[in-house]
């Protein structure tokens, strides 16, 4: 990859922007183990209270707060409840039965987006056989979906059958932000459905690292000792945490850009003769089928050999990710290149 590169992968390629930068230099820092760095717990703080909850706790990536959250939420022989593309199942290494000993109950949803009464039927009865359900997660957007978006009634229709049944429910809002944007809820309209929600900073909002865990005080409290297990315990870490206020106080309104730029390339591809179908793009996430006989690997090869990066997400299948690091110049680039082929 050359600094020419167009990086459609993912939108954790990002690179913090000079501005991020100079914030990271100047972070006042201590070790965050003996909580005695200032900038982490001012980026705690400040998270929390944009979501509405008492505390939250900084992690080194999604996928720690995600398990953390598993954890702390169940015990051993527990069942969590979630959509079959969540990235708690397909991309975290199978940690929640590693790390929290539980089994996990797959639904159908409607592009990894889970109604109430999918929820409802799934809920277990109470039987010796049986593992107990304890937790419902939702992932907003949900990235296999598509960028698919939770409609805030839908979020809070869920949390009245968690609440009916004794369930817990965590957010994976790795891209919560992306969601926001475009419906115009609050974060804490968001914040007031769920007990727990994490926090991507690196994706979209592209700082270089880390995550964040929001809950209750008690929570976060087990919370920061799991993480701690889990060797999550960072010392100066407040370079990494300005990056991460750095983030929510300039890159959140500049979503809608990426959200645009995924939109454009979609109307590219559905004037084209070898995509099949696009799954409906609502924020920067574009999964699109290839007709048969236009094989993934040509196709990245065709974009490869025009400096254009991006992956295949299934056996005719094809994810391209908008980020901070993708002008408009770059996406009508891209059209071109997608036009010659
Ligand atoms: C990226 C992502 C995460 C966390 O990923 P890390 O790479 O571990 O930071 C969690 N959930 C979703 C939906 C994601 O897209």
């Amino acid at each position: 990859m050359t600094s020419k590169t167009i990086n459609l992968l993912s939108d954790t390629v990002t690179k913090p922007t000079p501005g991020m930068l100079e914030a990271m230099f100047a972070a006042e820092v201590g070790d965050d183990v003996f909580r005695e760095d200032p900038t982490v717990n001012a980026l705690e703080a400040k998270c929390a209270a944009l979501f509405g909850h008492e505390s939250a706790l900084f992690c080194p990536s999604g996928t720690m707060a995600n398990q953390i959250a598993l954890k702390v939420h169940t015990r051993p022989l527990d069942e969590v409840i979630c959509d079959e593309m969540s990235h708690i199942y397909q991309y975290e290494v199978g940690g929640y039965a590693f790390h929290s000993g539980i089994a996990i109950q797959l639904l159908k949803g409607d592009n990894g987006i889970l109604s109430p009464a999918l929820v409802e039927a799934a809920v277990r009865p109470r039987f010796d056989w049986l593992p107990v359900s304890r937790l419902v997660v939702v992932e907003n957007t949900c990235n296999r979906g598509g960028g698919s978006i939770y409609a805030l009634a839908q979020l809070r229709a869920i949390r009245a059958v968690c609440r009916r049944h004794g369930l817990a429910l965590h957010l994976d809002g790795a891209r919560i932000f992306n969601a926001l944007v475009e419906t115009g809820d609050t974060p804490a309209q968001i914040g007031a459905e769920v007990d727990s929600l994490s926090v991507c900073l690196s994706k979209g909002l592209g700082a270089p690292v880390g995550s964040v865990l929001i809950g209750s005080e008690a929570f976060v409290a087990e919370a920061r000792r799991v993480r701690k297990a889990m060797g999550g315990g960072m010392r100066q870490a407040g370079y990494l945490a300005a990056a991460g206020i750095y983030a929510l106080d300039h890159h959140i309104e500049r979503l809608k850009d990426d959200h645009a730029h995924a939109r454009l390339l979609a109307d590219t591809l559905a004037a084209l003769p070898y995509v099949a179908n696009i799954r409906p793009v609502q924020t920067n996430i574009l999964i699109f089928d290839l007709v048969a006989g236009a094989t993934p690997a040509r196709f990245l090869a065709h974009l490869k050999q025009h400096d254009i990066v991006a992956t295949s997400f299934g056996p005719q299948t094809i994810r391209f990710v908008t980020h901070l690091d993708v002008t408009r110049k770059m996406v009508e680039r891209v059209g071109e290149v997608l036009r010659a082929f």
